[in-house]
């Protein structure tokens, strides 16, 4: 110990380090170094000097893993719990020199206890494999794979004494034969002999049971012939020929029989270990793979079910190869939180997204939808297929960026054909297919949906409209009526008033008697005008706080295919604040639907190259809100505006002219009052009415 290179061990761990002396230690050639419980070093032999350039007596009384920054794929806590469990473990892992550079070593340690049986310490043998070439490499962690493969598995293991066969081989090369493979093709008989030739010497447990035997004698000392059924009896032709080649081992997978006639799928391995050679024996290991078969048959089922359904489902599917679009997402958005605006994610960057990424399968229903010669026409980057909407793809991006399970929208998608289709898309995130590079993104046409709703919408807006000319047509049925009566008096007397005056001694008394008349029942027919107008203006008049804002919004929608048949664009202006007002929703909307229908007539009238209608909704010093209708239509004629809220008053051929009265008498029965004039540009007409705010009202009454 004089060198320092062996840590003070000797408490403690009484039968443990003293078999190991210095000398001993520095002559082996692979790197040797103990460890206490708690990891730090107390063996660092002369090897161990050199693989990772630290004399011992910087590394003796270190922390091991510390020292070193020992690495492997598990924690190494999680490993030290196995050693502790089962005495040793072996692997590879990841240190650093002293210079820095970064070594694979392969290490297998071992557990050494006290004499008490108490865990003592810890020796580890290691052999830096970095240098080992890349097919080296790979080579030995197949091994390692394979070694793993055949404990967990329990391999059946056979040994068998191939001499008879080794002899029969010889004479059939004696006797000329040069192509083994073709002979034993065309002889299958010669197989069968060469398999009863075949000796079992031994065989482990597993082989009792996987081949459904009793007891060992069954299979020990017989031949090999009963448990290759006629499809397999290849495969031992097969091991023969790799035998004569010398071949180390020879490995397939095929079908055995059991004793009891059952067929059972096997991975078949023969080798013929060097010690055994001499002897003509050989080991043959049988893993029964049956399970793994079915389990892969039911994968081709399942994947078999897949297709079956992503062909024929009345959905239209693609998918994607998600690689770049991957690669994109994890530079974009490296060290930072998802974004939570789409307005974060720049289209730019989208469309590039769209340009890199490329549908890879479609189905039969997706060409049909997207209106595709051919599958292959459709296999492209999408772009094509999002040019009207590639704020879609922003928005499902931003979902997947959050952790959303999946994303659907109702968007348009561009068919080959250049038309734009209504569809339902969805898309789902399942880790497994994302991960894996792919993914599949489902649309569902609903453009015959979208156009039946466009049909409904502008249904609603002509039953508005009929609803408005039918109560008009109504009024006025009723005031015909009413007003026939006293017209018909009216009438009447004023033939009579004409008889008396036509006598040649016109009667004057009958004459102002009957005018007296003609004026009194001229005065009952405006007074039924009257009523039928505050009828008009009172019906149903139910008064209720309300929001300015959202009715006069309400009653715009009314009218909103009105607005697209006629591309009038709608600037609609809300107050600020709640808006409040007392008044009966349908009156009001009344005067607004109006007002509006009014303003696209005549814009329609002016042929206004870009008719916009501009509805506001604002607070009036001291007297609650008003609402301001601008058009940009023909404009009032000044020569009439003082005229417009009379009764029957129109300008146009198939006009009633009692819209605006009726607007006036609703206004007023709310306690506001309403006006006309032009813009003060004078490019059109500026109907404005005022209400009272609802806690105005409240203050009032
Ligand atoms: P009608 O629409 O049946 O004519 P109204 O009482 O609604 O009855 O309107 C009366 C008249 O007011 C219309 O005929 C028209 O001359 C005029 N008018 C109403 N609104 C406008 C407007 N926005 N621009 C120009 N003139 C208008």
């Amino acid at each position: 110990m004089s060198d320092g290179r062996h840590g003070n061990r000797g408490c403690g761990h009484a039968g443990a380090g003293s078999a190991m002396t210095d000398d001993i230690a520095d002559l082996i050639s692979e790197s040797l170094i103990v460890r206490d419980m708690q990891g730090r070093v107390t063996i660092w032999n002369r090897a161990s000097e050199r693989l990772y350039g630290l004399p011992a007596a910087a590394a003796l009384g270190r922390r091991l893993h510390d020292l070193l920054g020992t690495r492997h794929l598990f924690a190494m806590a999680d490993i030290e719990a196995r050693l502790l469990s089962g005495g040793t473990w072996e692997g590879e892992v990841g240190r650093r020199a002293a210079d820095g550079r970064e070594l694979s070593v392969e290490v297998r340690w071992t557990l050494r206890r006290d004499a008490g049986g108490q865990p003592a310490d810890i020796v580890e043998t290691g052999r830096d494999i970095s240098a080992l070439n890349a097919l080296e490499q790979e080579t030995r962690l197949a091994a390692h794979r394979y070694r793993n493969l055949f404990q967990a598995m329990a391999a059946a293991f056979w040994e068998m004494d191939f001499s008879r066969v080794r002899m029969m081989i010889g004479s059939l090369m004696a006797s000329g034969v040069t192509d083994l493979h073709r002979y034993m093709a065309e002889n299958p008989d010669w197989v069968v002999e060469a398999m009863r030739a075949v000796l079992v010497i031994d065989v482990n447990d597993k082989v009792i049971s996987l081949f459904g035997a009793t007891r060992r004698e069954e299979i020990v000392g017989g031949h090999v012939a009963w448990c290759f059924p006629p499809q397999s009896r290849h495969v031992f032709a097969e091991s023969l020929i790799a035998a004569a080649r010398r071949q180390d081992r020879y490995a397939t997978e095929t079908t055995l029989t059991r004793l009891d006639g059952q067929s059972i799928d096997v991975l078949f391995t023969v080798c013929w270990p060097e010690e055994h050679k001499g002897r003509g024996h050989v080991l043959v290991g049988v893993i029964d793979i049956t399970e793994r078969k079915h389990a892969e048959e039911e994968t081709r089922r399942s994947e078999r079910r897949y297709r079956e359904l992503f062909n024929h489902m009345p959905v239209a599917l693609g998918q994607l190869d998600m690689r770049y679009m991957n690669d994109r997402l994890s530079v974009r958005f490296a060290n930072q939180p998802p974004p939570r605006n789409e307005m974060d994610i720049e289209l730019d960057f989208i469309q590039d997204i769209l340009r890199g990424t490329r549908a890879i399968e479609v189905n039969p229903e997706a060409q049909r939808l997207f209106r595709a010669p051919g599958r292959e026409d459709m296999l492209i980057p999408i772009e094509r297929f999002w040019r009207t909407r590639p704020e879609t793809v922003r928005r499902t991006v931003l979902a997947r960026l959050n952790g959303e399970p999946g994303y659907s929208e109702e968007t348009k998608v561009d068919a080959l054909d250049g038309t734009q289709i209504d569809v339902l898309y969805t898309v789902a995130f399942p880790p497994s297919t994302w991960e894996r590079g792919t993914n599949i993104v489902a649309f569902i046409d609903i453009s015959d949906r979208i156009a039946a709703l466009a049909k409904v919408e502008q249904m609603q807006s002509e039953l508005a409209h009929a609803g408005r000319v039918a109560m008009l047509g109504e009024m006025a049925a009723s005031i015909a009526h009413e007003v026939n009566q006293p017209l018909a008096a009216i009438a009447t007397s004023g033939a009579a008033c004409l008889r008396w005056l036509n006598r040649a001694q016109p009667d004057l008394d009958e004459v102002r008697d009957l005018a007296g008349r003609v004026v009194s029942d001229a005065q009952r027919a405006a007074g039924i005008i009257a009523r039928v107008r505050d009828m008009a203006a009172n019906r149903r008049a139910d008064h209720v706080p309300l929001s300015l804002n959202e009715l006069v919004e309400e009653a715009t929608h009314f009218l909103r295919n009105e607005f697209q048949a006629r591309q009038v664009e709608l600037r609609f202006s809300a107050a600020a604040g709640p808006a409040l007002v007392s008044a009966d929703r349908i009156q009001i909307q009344q005067v607004v639907v109006n007002l509006a229908v009014n303003a696209l007539q005549a814009m329609a009238e002016a042929k206004a190259s870009a008719p916009c209608l501009s509805i506001t909704v604002a607070p009036v010093a001291g007297s609650g809100l008003c609402v301001v209708v601008e058009d940009n239509g023909t404009g009032l004629d000044p020569g009439t505006a003082h005229r417009l809220f009379e009764s029957f008053f129109t300008t146009k051929r198939e006009g009633l002219g009692i819209g605006l009265a009726v607007c006036r008498s609703i206004i007023e029965a709310h306690g506001g009052n309403i006006e006309a004039g032009n813009r003060t540009d004078g490019q059109g007409a500026r109907f404005s009415f005022t209400l009272p705010s609802s806690a105005e009202k409240t203050a009032a009454n």
